[in-house]
């Protein structure tokens, strides 16, 4: 089965989350528990968490189908002290905040050197930061996402993602997340089914597909390997809606999270409804009032 979604807003609380992803349709949604733009959040009471959990059984969301995102703010590949031992804290954090909510994986974009250390110190800490927070928590995957490799990011290759989960301990409760707008951005074609053939044969012999535990499914307002990050509505930028014809029929592709990053949240329901179409399978569709 597939299940496509978006990354829909938890203002008001987390429990409207949810909610959100049903109003568009939604059979999967990504989100932030906490503000993205923040370091420190209250905790979630019992009452957001009990809500939470209430609007998901209720709209028929279970954990494989939720992707949520960390905070912007952390860098887990921080090359100073300081700013390392934060964003480990903050990471740590958030991970703790998906285990209450009863969440199973938590999606991150690796780091970055910030050009002050080498890219191999930087994926090095990367692997550490992740260590440490499986460490300090239970059943949640940390879910590494690839980049377009924008500034001095790391993870827009994908032996980047390969260094890192080499050093993770724990393999059972690491993953990645292949978000298609980067890796075109990133260099890797994605614009015909051969090229996607190809890319993602590629990804399995790197890294491996079974680590797989969601995708982001953008367009690209940029060219391939401009190393740009700038999504694009389904359709409307540089990579053309072949590659998601193939994320769609294909059934590797089956049972996790499948993503919207995309500008216009208005034509969400509508891309959502495409993306069904293109696997052959009703969609949950828009509730009517
Ligand atoms: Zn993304
Ligand atoms: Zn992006």
């Amino acid at each position: 089965m597939k299940y496509f979604g978006a990354h829909v807003s938890a203002s008001g609380g987390v429990e409207n989350a949810p909610l959100n992803a049903h109003m568009i349709g939604a059979g999967a949604f990504a989100l932030f528990t906490k503000n993205q733009r923040q370091w420190v959040a209250a905790p979630l009471t019992p009452a957001q968490i009990d809500a939470f959990r209430a609007r998901c059984e209720e709209y028929g969301y279970r954990p494989f189908q939720i992707l949520p995102h960390d905070s912007y703010l952390i860098n887990l590949g921080h090359p100073d002290e300081a700013g390392l031992q934060k964003s480990r804290q903050a990471f740590t954090d958030e991970m703790k905040r998906c285990e209450l909510l009863g969440l199973d994986r938590l999606n991150f974009h690796p780091g970055s050197t910030l050009k002050e250390i080498g890219e191999e110190e930087c994926l090095a800490r990367i692997a550490e930061s992740i260590n440490l927070a499986l460490e300090a928590t239970l059943g949640v995957t940390a879910v590494i996402e690839n980049t377009a490799g924008q500034g001095s990011n790391l993870g827009w290759k994908f032996e980047h993602l390969a260094y890192i989960i080499d050093r993770v301990e724990d393999k059972s409760r690491v993953g990645i997340c292949i978000d298609t707008c980067h890796a075109f951005s990133a260099g890797y074609d994605l614009s015909t089914a051969e090229a996607c053939e190809r890319t993602f044969a590629e990804l399995d012999r790197v890294v491996g597909l079974r680590y797989l535990r969601g995708m982001h499914l953008n367009d690209d307002l940029k060219a391939q390997g401009s190393r740009v990050d700038r999504h694009a509505p389904l359709g409307d930028g540089t990579l053309g809606l072949e590659v998601f014809r193939y994320v769609a029929a294909d059934p590797r592709f089956d049972d996790m999270p499948l993503i919207l990053e995309t500008p216009d949240e208005s034509r969400w329901p509508d891309e959502i409804a495409q993306l069904y179409a293109f696997a052959g399978q009703p969609a949950p569709g828009v509730p009517t009032r």
